[in-house]
């Protein structure tokens, strides 16, 4: 984590909406380094938390967003992110010149300009800016962040940045953080896909998937991608740290994003049928890795030592 100072974050007050799994994070974050903090959830017991190391609880996003100078979210997906911005007692509803929205959703570019316009005409700034990394990452500060919108409002903003990431990338004019992401979980979504291909195809003959996770572990290919997930595989662990409905809403805006613009990605088309087929098997709550048995199901085998 990028270090900032307490004393030079103190008048900064800070807006946080959607405590999920990576949004209390980051707003955790924040808190740590020194800024007023306001939270909003949905269900508000995800406050809790916070509250208790000083943060103030809000109790409509309109209320959170008062008295902030920058107002960050993070929701499940774009229609939320609809409904907590130009919903009733929404963010947009109580909003003021100078202020600036971040909104840290994986979304579709086109929700951001939507935002950007709308923030436009109340003379408030916005930025786009999804995260890489999961609930570790978010946990510790560790994200990388990818951001969209104008240079000024990225560079008076990017000690808050630096609060929650490893990393900060600015990208380009609005959209630009949100089709990077895009860009992004698609090799994410490929890549658990060939560690699942591999890892059934190796049990299939006869391999020990722990003496293959040593080589992949080492070899001029290896990920870290798969170094996490692979022994989660074997442990048959699927908690989530990133659910697999949230990755089959990413896979679909994937699909959207590269029709709109007439790119091929026979990969990633190929990928999400697998990922619908395991969030229609009743496994959308567990780890986005859960889609890899889709293919032990196929296989009519299990990736155990
Ligand atoms: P999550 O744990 O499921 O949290 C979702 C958040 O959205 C919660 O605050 C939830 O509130 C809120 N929400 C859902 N439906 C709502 C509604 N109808 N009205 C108001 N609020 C609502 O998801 P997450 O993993 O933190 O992911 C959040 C975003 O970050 C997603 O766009 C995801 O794709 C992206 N992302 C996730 C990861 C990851 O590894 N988890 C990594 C990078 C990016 P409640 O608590 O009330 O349900």
């Amino acid at each position: 984590m990028a270090s900032t100072s307490c004393k030079d974050n103190f008048m900064e007050r800070i807006a946080y909406l959607g405590l999920g799994t990576m949004g209390s994070g980051m707003a955790a974050n924040l808190l740590k380094a020194g800024y007023s903090l306001t939270v909003w959830n949905r269900s508000p017991e995800a406050g809790k938390a916070l509250v208790e190391k000083g943060a103030t609880q809000a109790e409509t996003p309109a209320q959170a967003v008062q008295d902030a100078d920058v107002i960050f979210y993070c929701l499940a997906n774009d229609q939320v992110v609809e409904e907590v911005v130009f919903g009733q007692n929404g963010i947009l509803s109580n909003v003021r010149l100078g202020q600036i929205a971040i909104d840290q959703s994986t979304v579709h570019p086109s929700t951001s300009q939507r935002q950007a316009a709308a923030y436009a005409e109340k003379q408030v700034e916005f930025l786009d800016a999804p995260v890489f990394g999961s609930k570790n990452e978010s946990a510790a500060g560790g994200l990388w962040i990818v951001v969209g919108g104008k240079r000024a409002v990225f560079d008076r903003v990017q000690p808050m940045l630096n609060a929650m990431s490893e990393s900060v990338h600015y990208m380009g004019d609005t959209g630009k953080g949100a089709s990077m992401k895009l860009v992004g979980n698609s090799i994410v979504a490929t890549q658990i896909e060939a560690l699942g291909e591999a890892l059934v195809l190796a049990t299939k003959a006869g391999l020990n998937p722990k003496d293959v996770l040593d080589v992949l572990h080492r070899v001029d290919f290896r990920s870290p991608l798969f170094d996490g997930m692979g022994q989660t595989l074997i442990d048959r662990d699927f908690t989530p740290s990133f659910a697999l409905k949230h990755l089959l809403k990413d896979a679909n805006l994937i699909a959207r994003f590269a029709q709109d613009l007439n790119a091929p990605t026979p990969a990633a088309v190929a990928v999400r049928e697998t990922i619908k087929a395991a969030v229609n098997q009743g496994w959308g709550e567990e780890n986005a890795s859960a889609f890899i048995k889709m293919l032990e199901l196929e296989a009519d085998v299990t990736i155990a030592p």
